[in-house]
């Protein structure tokens, strides 16, 4: 049976050129490159190399990003690591549509004293910019952190990053994005956006998992929170994964040659062309987030059914989906991104999760499309026999 993989933002496959530069780093650069002998340097070389590719994509200088285990460990230092380097400012700001790697150091620095606000999510899923200048015009001296993703996990909604950095920058406040969805699919420049922090994860553009990087911009004093050696500019203690650091690196340089030609353009209309098929060939269903989304998700909810039984259903069909967050597929509770959009509870349960990938062809979206009716209709006439 074939394998119709849509759940890209769950994760990606690496690209062959990714696993070639992985096998060449765990075969001839394995040695450790804090060691002064010439094997070391040469290891030390790949990952200052795989730094350049990354700092290329995201448009930084390669001493201002460090490499992490992902993008959770990025998130949690950014958000931590300010909290801890800014003892005067205790107020931490965000939204209840950021992930968990967001939402739960948040609430761990809570525990340490800080004080949580989550700023208001409009219909379209999208931050209130107003509520964030008045809490600025208020607040400001208070706040150590504001941190907003760029792009959903579920939806694909983009922030108004630019306005919010703004705000942020004419308040003298920190702003972090939680990139993880954007970069590597969208081209990114953050030496001409008013962004302080960018976390960013290698698996979701094709490279491995395990790895990540933070961008950390010059002066942005930061709390440690890997302990152990000086790696990293002294930000990060532990021996660099060096076949990952070099398998994200191909991953960019892959990444930004992509992002050069216009197939985002011809994937953004498959995804569209997916959305109007499958409202077309099932009744009322509804589609999370139509403001400004990323190219590559869908998020449609077919109300009164259980997403589960429907991922279950499209998996023995051979149809690779997800409902909601991928760590928090599983569970039987509504997606709370959806749920803070205003989504009703009934709606968000039968809510899934479609991504494409720039490996994603039009005959395997056809062939969803030939699967997904068939599975509704089914799980609609069980629903019917109850
Ligand atoms: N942030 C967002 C928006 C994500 O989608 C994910 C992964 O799903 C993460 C953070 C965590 O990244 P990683 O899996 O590299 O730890």
């Amino acid at each position: 049976m074939q394998t119709i993989y849509l759940d890209n933002n769950a994760t990606t496959k690496p690209a062959e050129e990714v696993v070639a530069a992985m096998s060449t780093a765990l075969n001839e650069h394995w040695h450790n490159p804090s060691s002064v002998h010439r094997a070391g340097q040469t290891a030390r070389h790949q990952v200052d190399l795989a730094r350049e590719k990354v700092a290329k994509l995201i448009g930084c200088k390669n001493r201002d990003l460090i490499f992490t285990s992902g993008g959770t460990e990025a998130d949690n230092l950014a958000i931590l690591g300010s909290f801890a380097a800014q003892p005067k400012r205790n107020v931490l700001v965000s939204s209840k549509i950021e992930h968990e790697a967001v939402r739960d150091s948040f609430e761990e620095a809570q525990r340490h004293g800080a004080e949580l606000i989550w700023l208001p999510i409009d219909q379209q899923g999208m931050v209130e910019c107003d509520a964030l200048g008045d809490l600025l015009k208020k607040r400001a001296d208070e706040i150590a952190l504001v941190s907003i993703m760029w792009a959903n996990n579920e939806t694909g909604v983009i922030q108004p990053i630019e306005t919010i950095g703004k705000l942020c920058r004419e308040h003298d406040v920190r702003f972090h994005t939680d990139a993880v969805q954007w970069v590597g699919k969208m081209p990114t420049n953050v030496s001409e956006l008013p962004i302080d922090l960018l976390s960013l994860s290698s698996h979701k553009f094709h490279g491995p998992k395990g790895v990540g990087a933070l961008y950390i911009r010059r002066g942005i004093r930061l709390g440690k929170r890997s302990l152990g050696g000086s790696q990293e500019r002294d930000r990060r203690g532990g021996t660099e994964n060096v076949p990952g650091i070099v398998g994200l690196g191909e991953a960019a340089r892959l990444a930004q040659a992509w992002l050069a030609t216009d197939e985002r353009k011809r994937l953004e209309e498959l995804r569209d062309n997916f959305e109007k098929r499958v409202l077309e060939s099932v009744g009322g269903v509804v589609v999370g987030g139509d403001s400004q989304r990323m190219w590559n998700t869908a998020n449609i909810a077919f109300p009164r059914l259980e997403a589960e039984a429907i991922l279950l259903l499209l998996s023995e069909a051979g149809v690779c989906a997800s409902a909601g967050a991928a760590c928090s597929s599983g569970s039987l509770d509504p997606s709370p991104i959806l749920l803070a959009m205003g989504i009703e509870p009934e709606v968000a349960h039968g809510a899934v999760r479609f991504s494409l990938s720039r490996f994603t062809t039009d005959e395997e979206v056809d062939a969803a499309l030939d699967i997904i009716p068939q599975v509704i209709a089914k799980l609609q006439r069980s629903m019917s026999a109850l």
